[in-house]
């Protein structure tokens, strides 16, 4: 299957496509993930998207293009995959399409994310992330077995640097203006699942495979 997981920042998308992964055994592609670790090791890639990131703002969509394009080859990818974070304009969607096209491939489902704007931001202010395996931890919704420490992996957990109220509002801000018209864009193509983002982590999951079970 080859599932897109939109939404705003917050809503939940990345664990409920880390969960999914390992459900359906197919890779959750993060380009958020992806950039985070080469930012972290400084690559060229890193050094250009970094300002991008920790303001809030969108890296330029060439390079995240050019992210998944390579990402999607690797084998792990040939079964399926589920996005999460990409696209997240107009342009990038399209360039997945043709991507995809020129496969003879398309997208199964597109799950549309919805959460409140507050909770969005209590979800955001309280994040905690694993910067070994990525897994996501929330300090009173979802927290770890040890404080500060990863379930999966015992790193200690850190706090994104755009986790912080003035790039969360403009993370904000950027779905809106340029994220929201995918929205419109999925549903006249037929792909869109709403899924409402509100709850534990594992009514939402429920919500997720009742909505996708219908069309594997
Ligand atoms: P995320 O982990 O999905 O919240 O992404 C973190 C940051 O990485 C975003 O705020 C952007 O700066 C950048 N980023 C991730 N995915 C994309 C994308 N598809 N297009 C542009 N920038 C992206």
């Amino acid at each position: 299957m080859r599932l897109i997981f939109l939404g705003p920042p917050g809503v939940g998308k990345g664990t409920q496509a880390q969960r999914l992964s390992g459900r359906l055994r197919i890779p959750k592609i993060s380009t958020g993930d992806i950039l985070r670790e080469a930012v972290e090791k400084k690559t060229e890639l890193g050094v250009r998207a970094r300002g991008y990131m920790e303001s809030g703002g969108l890296v330029p969509d060439e390079v995240v293009v050019g992210i998944i394009r390579e990402r999607i080859k690797e084998p792990d990818a040939a079964g399926g995959f589920i996005l999460d974070g990409f696209p997240r304009t107009r342009p990038q969607a399209e360039a997945l399409d043709r991507m995809l096209g020129d496969r003879n491939e398309g997208i199964d489902a597109v799950l549309d994310f919805k959460l409140s704007e507050m909770q969005l931001i209590e979800r955001l202010s309280g994040r905690r992330s694993c910067p070994g395996c990525n897994a996501i931890y929330h300090v009173e919704f979802n927290p770890p077995r040890q404080m500060g420490r990863c379930d999966r992996c015992g790193e200690p957990l850190v706090q994104r640097k755009d986790d912080h109220p003035e790039p969360i509002r403009k993370r904000l801000e950027v779905y809106r203006a340029q994220t929201v018209p995918l929205i419109d864009y999925y549903q006249s193509r037929g792909r869109r699942l709403e899924i409402d983002g509100s709850g534990t982590p594992e009514e939402v999951f429920r919500k997720v495979t009742a909505a996708i079970d219908p069309i594997q």
